[in-house]
């Protein structure tokens, strides 16, 4: 582990514009930068870099941190691996403190995994440039396929030798455990070496680093697999790995496109020839974590396939999955009989690049095409295929893509749009009903957790419905003064699994979410400023949401008002630099985000309702106002609750006939409740409205 003396030095040198800088382009705006977000497709900048704060935030796609925030979502690194970046960036010399030894077991397997697969590499390359059979077999290969000296060094290529245990024997000599050799995946469990005689490609993870091979094999007429890829180990799952990954990562974002084949040789050639945008899923069909891989860096993928209907066709199956995930997908099929590399090969690159250009054709209209094709003429096979169809379009998060491509599809159906719709909507709302149905699940399961507290401490989840909402949801989206995009909330457990099918509009508001949020907005804006003499603003909410700091919904938000609870007892200082810097990335993103919003969401709301163009005063101005009302509000809500639930009781006891003194202290407790509502709404000035 890093020491936190090491951590902290980090934090304290790294300059965020610098950080970024070294990937955005960034001008000067005001006393902030601007530049092309890295994180979304966008036109006209909206990525702003704030020294002063040492944050960026984007308000086109909400995404916002500090230094080390950003370099782990760019570069796809873990925490660590982030600052150790910065260190090497920074040259600060890294101070590592005791660790557990199960901590220090499992980083010694890494390490040594990642070291053995380091140490094959090198071994595997030598063989093909330096032995006889690895100049013969191999390296002809390679050359026959026309890949230059320098390509096959980048890519790491090899060859493995024909001799039962060469590797095994050679690895062992030079001090590495077979235990290790076997759990990196090279050696096999009898001592044997796992690749015999095959080419070897090498398969690096993001960062670079050498996680496993795959092996094609060159005799023919061997019982064999062609393909033979490393086993899944510790550093190595093939489902979340796309070859060429590393290698392609700054081209993809920067042409703001994914182009994805299936071979090893195809990223090759592709890459050799200056499209360097090309990574492969490698054998496996796609999964959803390769997506999401590729969803970091663009939401754009072209998919070419070799020039055969059939493979296609069960190919295209696996992509749903990709429209789930909001991809805009583009599919290429190659002339008959060609893939990839063979057809670079035939008519050069730039003219690869133009067919691929002109033939991209829509994911979905190109499936519809093709299975319009084999339908024709029967009812029952097209009946089979409007479902295929529909249930791809279905799939879109986007309503108004949706729709476009209803229209179209109905146009190339021959049948009516009315039709589709119906059948759409029907196949939508199922799959919404059973997210439904989960969340309810997730939500009683909660709910069983909590009643191991008193009764009287548990919350009815959601507010009762004789009590109106205090804001209309639609009206509080409406406010041009709310962040300008969903997904710049915190991903918190809720807006995590609110349904991605509903539009993106309408923002599933669990419980409290936003008062809970303000509150700890306020206290990482303003948690140090002065609310009364001596008393700091973090003081005052802290010690009013003490007490109703249970009936908090939302998880991480109460996490974190009982961390500062925990640091108000200790007598550390809330800053904004300690959220900032937390070592909790949600946490030291959530701060990113609510720092840098000139407007949060609208706090008067009451004003605006009354004058909704008036302009927000800048929130900076408002801060102890806000406090007491956020404060007051967030206690009049979590009274209401208990108010609602005070009465059920009353009300189970009259049906009873229950016991007279339990009826009483009910009663009072009903009477202490209205009385604090009744405080707690005058001070807020706004009884008829809030209540
Ligand atoms: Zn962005």
């Amino acid at each position: 582990m890093i020491k936190q003396s090491t951590i902290t030095e980090i934090f304290e040198s790294s300059k965020i514009e610098d950080v970024v800088g070294d990937f955005v382009n960034l001008k000067k705006r005001g006393v902030n930068l601007l530049g092309l977000c890295p994180f979304h497709g966008e036109k006209t900048p909206s990525f702003t870099v704030s020294p002063a704060k040492n944050i960026y935030k984007c308000f086109g796609c909400g995404v916002g941190g500090n230094p080390v925030n950003f370099i782990m979502e760019h570069e796809g690194l873990t925490y660590p691996e982030a600052l150790r970046y910065l260190a090497k960036k920074y040259n600060i010399a890294i101070e590592e403190s005791e660790t557990t030894d199960e901590q220090r077991q499992e980083k010694q397997l890494y390490d040594s995994l990642y070291l053995v697969n380091d140490f094959a590499q090198k071994y595997y390359e030598q063989q093909l440039f330096e032995t006889e059979r690895g100049k013969k077999i191999a390296l002809s290969y390679f050359k026959e396929r026309g890949f230059r000296e320098e390509t096959i060094r980048k890519f790491g290529l090899g060859y493995a030798p024909e001799k039962g245990n060469t590797f095994t024997l050679y690895a062992v000599n030079k001090g590495y455990k077979q235990d290790t050799l076997q759990k990196a995946g090279l050696t096999t469990s009898r001592g044997r070496d796992f690749f015999r005689d095959r080419v070897q490609f090498t398969i690096h993870n993001l960062t670079g680093k050498v996680v496993g091979f795959g092996g094609r094999i060159l005799v023919k007429n061997v019982k064999a697999p062609k393909y033979l890829n490393t086993p899944e180990s510790e550093i190595y799952n093939k489902s979340k790995i796309l070859y060429g990954a590393y290698f392609a990562k700054r081209a993809i974002r920067s042409q703001d496109e994914c182009i994805m084949v299936e071979g090893y040789t195809d990223v090759l050639s592709l890459h050799q020839s200056g499209i360097e945008n090309v990574v492969a899923s490698s054998g496996t069909s796609l999964t959803v974590d390769q997506i999401r891989l590729v969803k970091r860096y663009t939401p754009n993928i072209k998919i070419i396939y070799d020039g055969d209907p059939a493979g296609v066709k069960a190919a295209l199956r696996g992509l749903d999955l990709v429209l789930e995930q909001d991809m805009n997908v583009r599919v290429v099929l190659l002339p008959q009989g060609e893939d990839p590399d063979s057809y670079l090969q035939k008519v050069g690159a730039t003219a690869f690049r133009e067919f691929i250009d002109k033939n991209a054709s829509d994911f979905i209209l190109f499936k519809t095409n093709l299975l319009l094709d084999e339908a024709k003429g029967d009812p029952i096979k097209k009946a089979n295929l409007i479902k295929d169809i529909v249930g791809s379009i279905a799939k879109i998060p986007d309503p108004l893509k949706r729709s476009v491509y209803i229209r179209e599809c109905a146009n190339r159906l021959e049948i009516g749009e009315d039709v589709l719709v119906q059948t759409t909507n029907k196949l939508k709302m199922e799959h919404i009903r059973k997210q439904q149905k989960q969340e309810e699940r997730d939500r009683r399961q909660a709910q069983r957790n909590r009643t191991t507290t008193p009764p009287d401490e548990s919350w009815p989840d959601a507010p009762p419905s004789d009590f109106p909402s205090e804001i209309p949801p639609d009206l509080e989206h409406g406010f041009p003064s709310d962040e300008p995009d969903d997904s710049s909330f915190p991903p918190t457990r809720e807006t995590r699994s609110a349904p991605p099918a509903v539009d993106a509009s309408s923002k599933v508001i669990v419980g409290d979410e936003f008062q809970e949020k303000d509150i700890v907005r306020l206290l990482m804006s303003f948690g140090e400023e002065e609310m009364e003499e001596g008393i700091s603003v973090a003081q005052y909410i802290l010690i009013n949401v003490e007490e109703v700091l249970e009936a908090f919904d939302h998880s991480f938000y109460k996490k974190i008002v009982q961390d500062c609870l925990e640091m108000l007892k200790a007598k550390t200082p809330i800053t904004q630099k300690h959220f900032l810097q937390s070592p909790d990335q949600e946490v030291s993103k959530l701060a990113a985000t609510l720092l840098t919003t000139p407007y949060e969401y609208s706090k008067n709301w009451e004003e605006k309702l009354m004058n909704p163009l008036q302009t927000q005063p800048m929130p900076e101005k408002n801060y102890k106002k806000d406090t007491v009302i956020a404060v007051n509000r967030i206690k009049l809500r979590k009274v209401n609750k208990l108010l609602n639930e005070n009465q059920s009781k009353i009300k189970a006891l009259q049906e009873q006939g229950g016991d007279a003194m339990d009826m009483i202290k009910q009663i009072k407790v009903q009477q202490k409740l209205l009385q604090i509502r009744e405080e707690i709404a005058n001070l807020l000035g706004t009884r008829g409205a809030i209540k």
